[in-house]
């Protein structure tokens, strides 16, 4: 797995939970609006694509399984909680490959909730089982459940060079599928490739509709573009008269609006972590419950930086 500390290029940064390396208050984020509680179903992944945010693999079981009765217990804590939590995410590695993930996503939407399930669409969600389980959730909950299909870039090429010779096919027969199945499908893409959006976009749209495929290209929600994770650059540490600067709102930060929880390997109870970004990064564990997870978030990692709060701005005064 990949060394997970700060890179060289950060050296003496993101040290104190509280303070920068120059002394400053460092800024935090309260969990404001929880609008998403996300559940990582493993790390064990079908594939091993070249820039995985969380190194799944086929053998990467640092995260393992959550079960369909662990995330029970966390729906169970929402609701003692009161938070206004919406939509229960599922991640991975690959969701698919949890045996329980059709009993997992049945609970979420039981309750009323809507279900997001992040996948590659390959071999794991094709087993009959797994279709079996798809089509019959659909008949029951609808559009309440959406797939968000992992396709890195619209063209084959591309996309095989991250995920591997073949994939490209096989996930395009997975997004067929369920297609003929009326399950609702977004896609997560990737701008690795220095496009500009509106090139992607219209790659994005030209794939879709070769393949009469009901996806709007254009709507940022449903084509969603994610940018390359560098931990090798330099970047500034927040803090906390940074959102002045930038004028930007920490409750537009995802922490102010979601946790994950997680299992790690050996622990006796599942985690929750601050986001879905930090799966490896201890100080981002929050506790085993939500009322733990209740607690401010120090932004103190390079992630917090270059991804949700500069976004390549710069809040140096
Ligand atoms: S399919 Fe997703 S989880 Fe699996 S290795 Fe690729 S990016 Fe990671
Ligand atoms: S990376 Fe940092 S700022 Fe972003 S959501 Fe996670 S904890 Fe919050």
């Amino acid at each position: 797995m990949k060394d997970h500390s700060p890179h060289t290029a950060n050296i003496g940064k993101f040290q104190d939970r509280f303070v920068t390396a120059d002394g400053q208050t460092r800024a935090s984020v309260a969990l404001t609006d929880p609008k998403t509680l996300w559940f990582n179903t493993g790390t064990l992944c079908n594939i091993t694509c070249a820039n995985c945010y969380i190194d799944s693999s086929p053998t990467n079981d640092a995260l393992v399984y959550i079960t369909a009765d662990e995330v029970e217990d966390f729906l169970d804590q929402l609701a003692a909680r009161r938070w206004p939590v919406t939509e229960i995410g599922f991640t991975g590695g690959e969701p698919f490959m949890n045996p329980d993930i059709i009993d997992m996503a049945e609970r979420a939407l039981s309750r009323g909730f809507e279900v997001l399930i992040l996948t590659n669409a390959m071999a794991p969600m094709m087993r009959p089982a797994m279709q079996t389980g798809l089509q019959d959730l659909v008949a029951r909950f609808g559009a309440k459940l959406t797939l968000r299909i992992s396709v890195d870039h619209y063209s084959q090429k591309h996309h095989d060079e991250e995920r591997g010779t073949g994939s490209f096919t096989k996930t395009l027969k997975g997004m067929e599928w369920l297609r003929d199945a009326g399950i609702r499908m977004t896609v997560a893409g990737r701008t690795l490739w220095h496009e500009t959006q509106e090139d992607a976009r219209a790659g994005y749209a030209a794939l879709y509709a070769s393949h009469e495929i009901d996806i709007d290209a254009d709507n940022p929600a449903d084509t969603v573009l994610f940018p390359e994770m560098d931990d090798t650059v330099e970047v500034p540490e927040i803090t906390t008269s940074c959102w002045g600067i930038l004028n930007k709102s920490q409750n537009d930060v995802m922490c102010a609006s979601s946790r994950m929880v997680v299992k790690r390997k050996g622990a006796d109870v599942p985690a929750v972590l601050a986001c879905t970004l930090l799966a490896y990064a201890r100080e981002f564990e929050l506790g085993t419950t939500l009322e733990q997870a209740e607690a401010d978030v120090h932004l103190n990692h390079p992630h917090c930086a270059k991804f949700c709060v500069l976004g390549g701005a710069s809040c140096s005064a």
